[in-house]
């Protein structure tokens, strides 16, 4: 296996990357993070011949990062695409939001492999992110759990025989709640997740919303390349399936395990072998699997995901900054839960759909949107 470009080092996914690959005795050819925190020396310390980036340091952890790594470490958003494209390595892109979109494209276009996490990457920037595969003749291998349990069930498979993708989704906390309860839900109650533990707090409330779920079918779109009719969302609370593949046949494949991200990870680094993992034998005894439909009326963030990524261009890119927004001013207490849906809607509503082209096409996108979206807050609360 190659070394291991850890991108997002500190987050959820980065820390459970480092498991992976300690587990597994591969390289680590460099780690980033946003912050320059005391887990990240720590982490550069436990793997001392890799390489370190600091997206957006504070001066006093600048200086700190520089005394103790010297010339190991770089700073800046550069940082994470200088050390996405370092020549033969495979890069886990475990960065939060659209900021991991140029890192995605860099690993790409240098033609290393790519475990993505970093599903905001494919959302906002889905075109951009193929032509990258396309030209640097890299892998992308996909790490969110629905998408890696849907590649190995199309693995082998013609894409004409199938029917439709199947996404599981927890439901989320609040699955089967009233309407009306949903507007005074709290930050904790949202952050409560069911099944999946150690996420971060976005992809969290993305959760509650069911947002996620959207941004899930808008990725499971870039990278399978069915039509958004042919991608279907299905509630299933028990997160053991993740994937459903559907054949014209009337068979269906599904991937099942305990939910556990490591699961996911392990397979990007390691596919198309396996290795042994972590994970016990599977309980089935005791088990029940049980699926209910989705309800885009007391979710309308599954509804505006779907209306997203079907207009295409930049309206997946403003649909996923307003939700930054929105899900942000949430968390600080200044918008209720049910306005997070109605905040992105007016965003969509206030920008016109146009072509996205590039990384900057997207970025400038990204800007403007966060800034509509933010000016409609106040009127949302
Ligand atoms: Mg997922």
């Amino acid at each position: 296996m190659k070394p291991v470009v850890v991108l997002g080092a500190t987050g959820s996914i980065g820390r459970q990357t480092l498991d992976v690959v300690e587990d597994l005795g591969v390289d680590v050819a460099a780690v980033a993070a946003g912050r320059g925190s005391g887990e990240l020396l720590d982490i550069a310390g436990r793997w001392p011949g890799a390489r370190v980036g600091v997206a957006t340091p504070t001066e006093e952890e600048r200086a700190l990062c520089s005394a103790a790594l010297g010339d190991r470490v770089i700073f800046g958003n550069e940082a994470m695409v200088e050390l996405a494209a370092m020549p033969g390595t495979t890069v886990v892109n475990g960065i939060v939001g659209s900021a991991g979109l140029g890192a995605s494209v860099s690993a790409l276009a240098a033609g290393n492999r790519l475990g993505l996490a970093n599903k905001e990457s494919l959302v906002v920037g889905g075109e951009v992110v193929k032509g990258a595969l396309a030209r640097g003749g890299g892998e992308l291998i996909p790490i969110d759990s629905e998408h890696s349990a849907l590649f190995q069930c199309l693995l082998g498979e013609d894409a004409a025989s199938v029917r439709r993708l199947v996404l599981p989704a927890s439901g989320g906390p609040f699955r089967g709640m009233a309407p009306e309860r949903l507007e005074t839900v709290t930050v904790a109650e949202a952050l409560a997740h069911p099944t999946w533990k150690d996420m971060g707090t976005r992809i969290t409330v993305d959760s509650a919303t069911l947002m996620n779920k959207g941004f899930e079918v808008i990725e499971a779109h870039h990278l399978f390349g069915f039509a958004f009719d042919a991608i279907d969302i299905v509630i299933h609370p028990q997160s053991i399936v993740h994937g459903i593949v559907e054949f014209v046949d009337g068979s269906l494949k599904a991937h099942l395990g305990e939910p556990d991200m490591r699961v996911p990870i392990r397979y990007a680094l390691t596919h198309p072998a396996r290795r042994p993992g972590t994970a016990a034998p599977f309980p089935f005894a005791g088990t029940t699997l049980t699926f209910e439909a989705a309800d885009s009326e007391v979710f309308p963030c599954i509804r505006l995901a779907y209306d997203a990524g079907r207009a295409g261009g930049s309206a997946p890119t403003i649909l996923n900054a307003a939700d930054e927004i929105a899900v942000q001013a949430f968390l600080d207490g200044r918008i209720g839960f049910t306005s997070i849906a109605v905040v992105i809607e007016r965003t969509l509503a206030d920008m016109e759909v146009e072509a996205v082209g590039s990384v900057e096409d997207v970025m400038a996108v990204d800007r403007a949107a966060r800034a509509v979206a933010a000016e409609h807050l106040g009127g949302a609360c």
